[in-house]
């Protein structure tokens, strides 16, 4: 049995299907540098890494035009080993964590572009924020001080399920969040929801950035 197993073709299909608006992520978390590499000779230049000290290795190793994604979980102790490169911070959380990443990008004379995580779904075991924790996180005046980050959007993981009209109704009700936080934050811009399973039903949604990883590489072996 033969089937493509080529990650340099993956990542050339996919970049022709996703509409223009839409940023790839090639999440390439648990993947040495070789296959990174492939993606990145395919013309792929955006990854997206769940853990600090990976990321780091990898950025140290492979060519310094690749953006860096970091899409896990953050611990505030952590921020600091990569706020001298990452590219954009998927899993904000808290207020507490946006000055931590602050005060680092501060350090690095740099603005770190981060998104707001939301928790969209069943599984409590997913990380985020509420509606209502927010719009009060936007609409807060200390945010104001925080001169060296930039909030540009909003990311959130559907719960793990095959009924379709569950993660329908998840994307469809973080784009609605999307929507109303822009109001009071013009600086929002990226929707970043989708993955491997559900990305085209993502960007049906409104997603402008999705993260793909086995799609790419091949399942993940932990
Ligand atoms: C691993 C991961 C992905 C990619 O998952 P695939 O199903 O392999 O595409 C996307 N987003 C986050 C937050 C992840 O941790």
């Amino acid at each position: 049995m033969s089937f493509n197993m080529s990650i340099a073709n993956n990542i050339a299909t996919l970049q022709n299907s996703l509409p223009a608006n839409v940023t790839l992520v090639a999440v390439s978390k648990t993947k040495p540098i070789e296959d990174i590499m492939e993606a990145y000779n395919a013309g792929q230049r955006v990854f997206g890494e769940n853990k600090i000290q990976d990321m780091v290795e990898k950025h140290e190793q492979l060519p310094k035009d690749i953006q860096w994604h970091m899409i896990g979980h953050v611990q505030r102790n952590k921020v600091k080993y990569m706020a001298p490169f990452v590219s954009l911070i998927h899993g904000v959380d808290s207020f507490k964590l946006l000055k931590e990443i602050n005060k680092q990008a501060e350090k690095n004379n740099r603005t770190i572009n981060c998104l707001l995580q939301i928790h969209i779904a069943q599984e409590s075991t997913k990380f985020g924020m509420n509606e209502e924790e927010l719009l009060n996180l936007l609409s807060s005046p200390e945010l104001t001080s925080l001169t060296n980050i930039c909030i540009i959007g909003l990311m959130g993981m559907a719960t793990f399920t095959n009924n379709q009209q569950q993660i329908e109704n998840e994307f469809t009700y973080l784009k609605g969040i999307f929507e109303k936080a822009k109001q009071i934050h013009t600086t929002l811009s990226v929707l970043s929801m989708g993955m491997s399973g559900d990305y085209k039903l993502a960007i049906e949604c409104g997603s402008t950035m999705v993260r793909i990883g086995s799609s790419i590489f091949g399942k993940r072996n932990y």
